[in-house]
């Protein structure tokens, strides 16, 4: 293992087998994220693979007590996997933060230090509903031009929500934002003050779907499902309580764009940062990454029709990119990632993704697909 971590001090990982790194990085406005690096007992026989987690939780939300995790599958099909813990992860300080943020400065300084400690020009990317939808922003605008594959789960350029869910989002956000910079999954286990108390009153009001107050409370803060972000079957016990663990603070600016982005339809930038267009829905697509669009057929926090949508926004714009959609029967919008059975029913899709060329032959699949996932889909 000490070699290893001397291959890290040189800032070279080819080759190295075994353990787990911690590899800090500065994104593009000098704020201080974090990769891990993933290694097992074998050396990687392929490229290396970026993981970037969600709003509200953390790197290690890939990570369930189940028996087999997507990081053990990417491992066990040779890749050189990497999480990224960007400013949003809820294991750092709290901290302000938008999608903008993310897309401009954390996704590409990450892909850059992946690149240049493993010594490969291109790699790919497996990310998570807000980690997915700030890393579009980041592919579209060109700054992430080294990605190879683009693996998106549950939502991406076009962030469709149920209408409970878009309604709570338009009249709730901006009352809570004059109360709270910040609204927190763990305020369910240590309720101090009016508004945690107040908070968890109403979540536990409106989510008696079980017993566990962080579940209540994550299903309140990114919804209205019952629950929003996994179907309860799917999940074993273990899974269910370590939940309460995982999720966190995510702040009011989070929700405020996401607000803006729910009534535009799609993406929409609200920093004006000067690396990103206004507007990613009408901008030209800055990136030949082929892209893979995954979500669950019952996800009850972006509608399935999100990734529908994106598929045909792409397809369209890069026709024979050979870009594929999967909407996957029985799931929901994490236990694509921690579900039961996830290893049996989502990750193959994931690994065989990763492994499949681009092309034409592709495309037409993909068409396939869409036409099975499509009849699931709300118009
Ligand atoms: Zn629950």
């Amino acid at each position: 293992m000490g070699a290893q971590h001397g291959d890290m001090a040189s800032g070279d990982t080819r080759g190295a087998a075994g353990g787990e790194h911690v590899v800090p990085f500065r994104a593009g406005d000098g704020t201080w994220c974090r990769l891990l690096n993933v290694r097992g007992p074998e050396a990687p026989t392929r490229g290396p693979v970026l993981l970037v987690h969600g709003a509200g939780v953390r790197a290690a939300s890939f990570r369930p007590p189940t028996a087999r995790t997507v990081v053990d599958a990417l491992l066990a099909a040779g890749f050189d996997v990497w999480l990224e813990s960007w400013r949003a992860a809820v294991d750092r300080p709290r901290t302000r933060w938008t999608l903008d943020d993310a897309a401009a400065y954390d996704h590409p300084a990450a892909v850059a230090e992946v690149l240049r400690r493993t010594g490969a020009d291109r790699l790919a990317v497996v990310a998570h509903c807000q980690g997915a939808t700030s890393f579009v922003m980041a592919l579209i605008a060109g700054l992430v031009p080294q990605v190879e594959t683009f693996v998106s789960t549950a939502v991406s350029l076009h962030p469709v929500v149920p209408r409970p869910a878009a309604r709570k989002l338009r009249l709730l956000t901006p009352l809570f934002g004059a109360v709270s910079s910040y609204v927190d999954a763990q305020w369910a286990n240590s309720r101090r003050g009016l508004v945690p108390a107040l908070t968890c009153a109403a979540a536990g009001v409106l989510h008696r779907e079980c017993g566990n107050g962080v579940c209540r409370m994550a299903s309140f803060m990114f919804g209205a499902g019952h629950p929003t972000l996994w179907r309860h079957e799917n999940l074993d016990e273990a899974t269910h309580t370590w939940l309460g663990g995982e999720f966190g603070w995510c702040p009011v600016d989070f929700f405020r764009q996401m607000s803006a982005c729910v009534r535009a339809g799609r993406l929409v930038s609200v920093t004006g940062n000067p690396l990103l267009p206004a507007d990613f829905g009408a901008a030209d697509v800055r990136s030949d990454a082929r892209m893979v669009f995954l979500t669950g057929a019952a996800n009850a926090c972006f509608d399935p029709v999100s990734q529908v949508r994106s598929y045909e926004h792409f397809t369209a714009r890069q026709p024979g990119r050979g870009h594929r959609l999967h909407i996957v029967e029985g799931y929901g919008h994490q236990d694509v990632f921690v579900g039961k059975d996830a290893a049996r029913d989502v990750f193959p899709l994931i690994t065989a993704e990763l492994g499949a060329p681009a092309g034409p032959a592709q495309e037409a699949a993909g068409t396939a697909v869409l036409g099975r996932g499509g009849a699931n889909v709300p118009a």
